[in-house]
C-alpha cells in the first residue's frame, strides 16, 4: 500500500485567518443582539481588517443587507474603489447568490466561509457559482474554518426563536381555562 494522497479538500488556515473568522463570529453576535439571523463578515487586506458587517435586512428594511454586502460597501467606500482585488472576506455562513456575485464583481481575491448553508449557499451546496468556468473572475473559496462554532450560533438562535414562539402560544392558550376543557370546542 502506498502513502495516502494529501486531503486536497482541507485547506490549511493560518492564525490570521482564524482571528478574522473570530471577528466575523463577533459580528454575527451583533446581528443576534438586534434580532437578526446571526451571520457576520470581516474583510481584510494584507492581513489588516478593513471592514466588518453583520446581517441586518429586517432592521434596515433592506433585503440586500446581508453581512457580506454590508462589509463590502464599507470596504469599497473606505478604499474609494469599486474593485477590491487585494481583499479577502471571512463570513460565518456560505454566501448566497447575491453576495457571491457582488464579491466576484468586486474581484475579491479570496472568500473563506465557516458553516455550509444547504438552503441558499452557492459555494457548492445549492450550486457552485464560484466554480462556473464561464464567469470571468475567479475568487478562491475555502470553507470549514470555525464551522462548528458558526453552526452552533445559528442553531442556538433558531432554538431561542422557537422557544419564544412557543411561550407566546402558551400564553395565549393560557387565557382559555384548561382545567375542565369540556367547552373548548364551543369557543373555537
Ligand atoms: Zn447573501
Amino acid at each position: 500500500m502506498g502513502k495516502l494522497p494529501p486531503l486536497m479538500t482541507e485547506p490549511l488556515f493560518t492564525p490570521a485567518d482564524e482571528y478574522a473568522m473570530r471577528l466575523a463570529l463577533d459580528q454575527a453576535q451583533n446581528a443576534w443582539l438586534v434580532g437578526e439571523v446571526p451571520v457576520g463578515a470581516v474583510i481584510t487586506r494584507g492581513g489588516q481588517v478593513v471592514a466588518t458587517g453583520y446581517n441586518r435586512p429586517i432592521t434596515t428594511h433592506d433585503p440586500t443587507a446581508h453581512a457580506e454586502i454590508v462589509a463590502l460597501r464599507h470596504a469599497a467606500t473606505l478604499l474609494e474603489n469599486y474593485r477590491l482585488p487585494e481583499c479577502e472576506l471571512f463570513v460565518t455562513l456560505e454566501p448566497c447568490a447575491m453576495c457571491a456575485m457582488a464579491l466576484m464583481h468586486a474581484r475579491f481575491k479570496r472568500v473563506v466561509f465557516a458553516a455550509r448553508d444547504p438552503k441558499t449557499g452557492v459555494a457548492g451546496s445549492v450550486i457552485d457559482l464560484f466554480g462556473q468556468p464561464q464567469l470571468n473572475h475567479h475568487t478562491r473559496v475555502e470553507s470549514g474554518l470555525l464551522a462548528d462554532a458558526s453552526a452552533q450560533l445559528l442553531r442556538d438562535f433558531f432554538n431561542e426563536r422557537r422557544e419564544a414562539a412557543r411561550a407566546r402560544r402558551a400564553e395565549r392558550q393560557g387565557l382559555i381555562p384548561t382545567g375542565e376543557a369540556t367547552h373548548l370546542d364551543d369557543t373555537a
